[in-house]
C-alpha cells in the first residue's frame, strides 16, 4: 500500500478502529462537533427494490460478491442466515470484489433491538463509499444507532464521519430496518497525485435527504484534519466491522448502479 504522506503517520488506533491515519499533535475534539443538533424527522414507508440494471451485491443468499478487506484473496467471512448478513467482528471489514467509480447504491441495515452501549460504541458500523486500503482507509458514511443516542453530530448515522453532520436525524428505533440511498461521485486526481476534483455525495437516510451533494475534504480521518493524500482510481465498497462490544449490525438488500 503506497501512502503519500509527509507529516502523517499510519497507526493502529485502539478500540478496534483498525488501520487509519493519525496526525501528530491532533486531538479527537478538534474535529468532533456537538451543535447544532439535527432536527428529528420521522421517515415514511419505502421500497428499496432493485431496478433492472442494478448489480446485486447482496441478495440474502451468499457473499459471492465480497472478500475480506484486509486480505482480498480470502472470501468474506461474515454470517449469512435467513436472508440477512450480520457483521462478524472477529473477522474484520469486508469489501466488494468489484471496483466502482461513480454510482447509485442502496443498502439496508438494522441495529439489533437489544443494542447496548452508548455514543460511538452503540451499533457502530459503516459504509465506506470507496475503500482505499486496509483497515478503515476510505470515505465512511457512518452507521450507528442514532435514535436517542448522543454523540458528536458529525459521527451520527447519516454523517460523513468526522466531516459533516446529517441535515436531519431520520433514524428509526433499534430493531427496525433502515435504508441508505447514496449517489457517489468519486474524486479524480492529477498526474502528480494531487486532487483534481473532490469526491461528492448525496445521501437519503430512510428516504430523507441528509447529505446534499456534499464535497468531501478527503478520506475519513479518525484524528486530525482530512485531506486528499493518496491518489486512487475505481475502488471497492467496504462495510465496517467496528471493534466495539455492542451487538453486531445486520444488512440486507444491497445493490449498486454504475453511473
Ligand atoms: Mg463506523
Amino acid at each position: 500500500m503506497k501512502l503519500h504522506t509527509v507529516i502523517l503517520t499510519t497507526s493502529l488506533v485502539i478500540g478496534g478502529m483498525g488501520l487509519t491515519y493519525a496526525q501528530e499533535n491532533a486531538k479527537h475534539e478538534d474535529t468532533e462537533f456537538y451543535t447544532p443538533v439535527p432536527k428529528v424527522v420521522t421517515p415514511g414507508k419505502l421500497s428499496g427494490e432493485a431496478p433492472s440494471d442494478a448489480i446485486i451485491l447482496f441478495n440474502g443468499k451468499n457473499l459471492s460478491q465480497w472478500v475480506m478487506a484486509d486480505d482480498r484473496s480470502v472470501p468474506a467471512k461474515w454470517k449469512v442466515a435467513d436472508g440477512i448478513l450480520t457483521v462478524d467482528k472477529k473477522t474484520g471489514n469486508i469489501e466488494t470484489k468489484q471496483s466502482f467509480n461513480n454510482y447509485q447504491l442502496h443498502l439496508e441495515w438494522r441495529i439489533p433491538a437489544n443494542i447496548s452501549g452508548e455514543g460511538q460504541l452503540r451499533g457502530n458500523s459503516g459504509l465506506f463509499l470507496a475503500s482505499i486500503g486496509k483497515g478503515d482507509l476510505g470515505y465512511e458514511l457512518q452507521i450507528l444507532d442514532s435514535y436517542n443516542n448522543k454523540t458528536y453530530t458529525n459521527g451520527m448515522a447519516g454523517s460523513i464521519y468526522k466531516q459533516t453532520t446529517p441535515l436531519f436525524n431520520a433514524a428509526k428505533q433499534p430493531g427496525e430496518w433502515q435504508t441508505y440511498d447514496v449517489m457517489w461521485t468519486a474524486p479524480t486526481f492529477n498526474a502528480d497525485s494531487t486532487v483534481k476534483t473532490p469526491a461528492r455525495v448525496t445521501v437519503l437516510f430512510n428516504g430523507v435527504l441528509v447529505q446534499n451533494n456534499f464535497e468531501l475534504k478527503g478520506p475519513t480521518q479518525y484524528v486530525g484534519q482530512p485531506g486528499y493524500r493518496q491518489a486512487h482510481g475505481a475502488s471497492p465498497v467496504k462495510l465496517q466491522a467496528h471493534g466495539d462490544k455492542s451487538e453486531p449490525v445486520s444488512f440486507r438488500n444491497i445493490w449498486i448502479r454504475e453511473l
